[in-house]
């Protein structure tokens, strides 16, 4: 049976009484058996009140982003060692919200990846293209092209773990998801992509693909039936936790 991937990205929309608030409520309903890792990734300033309640760490914990530099002088970044230190396990690069208001490119994406690889954070890379390049039909090529810049040239050999989550841009936060055979099609040019890069060995060792936009609890399962589909990014129907435990239940109704 598969394990999938079920990640929460809060964004910058919850404050820190809130956040707490709803941890706790996707904690108390929270199921004993799940057929999905649950990854919740906060904004910053929470991660440490929530981790100290997280005792039994059945929900895991993310960052929404990482600097390359271990330490130094880079007034306003976090490094690794400081989302180790408040229970991350995972780290979220290259979000398309970082790519457009940040003009965070593939190369940083690059370094970024690799460092996260360095320290106990699995990465999830996000990747994905806009409307304009869809409606060009250059959708496979810019997929390509983010995976090969940012994955290019690191090694894999150690088994680390990484997730890949493809998000069309133009989706995240309309409330109309593409359909789960386009995404499954995505994540086949994805992983023909990393197999063109890495050994097949490691691609089936080391790497997940998920998709993320506008999922709900509606439409989750047509995603996660697809071969290819490990999991779901979640951005506006995790900031609700009867929605968020939703998307959990569905899950557990795959078989
Ligand atoms: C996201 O922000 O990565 C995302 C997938 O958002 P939404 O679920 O709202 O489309």
């Amino acid at each position: 049976m598969k394990k999938f991937y079920i990640i929460a990205n809060w964004k910058m929309k919850l404050n820190f009484q809130e956040s707490i608030e709803l941890f706790n409520e996707i904690k108390q309903n929270f199921l004993e058996k799940n057929q999905a890792e649950i990854v919740v990734c906060p904004s910053y300033v929470p991660l440490f009140e929530i981790n100290k309640n997280n005792i039994d760490r059945k929900i895991k914990l993310g960052g929404q982003d990482v600097f390359w530099e271990e330490t130094g002088a880079y007034t306003g970044e976090i490094s690794c060692e400081m989302l180790e230190d408040v229970g991350c396990e995972y780290v979220i690069i290259g979000h398309s919200d970082r790519r457009k208001y940040f003009k965070e490119t593939d190369e940083m994406a690059h370094y970024k990846v690799k460092t996260a690889l360095k320290s106990s954070l699995t990465p999830i890379l996000c990747v994905g293209e806009n409307f304009q390049e869809r409606q060009e039909n250059r959708k496979d090529y810019v997929i390509i092209s983010q995976i090969t810049k940012a994955l290019s040239g690191i090694d894999f050999s150690g088994s680390e773990k990484m997730i890949i989550a493809y998000e069309p841009v133009w989706v995240i936060g309309s409330g109309q998801a593409i359909k789960p055979e386009d995404a499954e099609y995505m994540h086949q040019i994805i992983k023909q992509t990393l197999i063109d890069i890495f050994p097949i060995e490691i691609v089936e060792k080391c790497f997940k693909i998920i998709y993320g936009g506008s999922i709900n609890a509606g439409v989750v399962k047509n995603f996660l039936i697809q071969p290819n589909i490990w999991g779901v990014l979640v951005g506006s129907d995790s900031l609700n936790s009867k929605k968020f435990i939703d998307i959990i239940r569905e899950v557990n109704t795959i078989k």
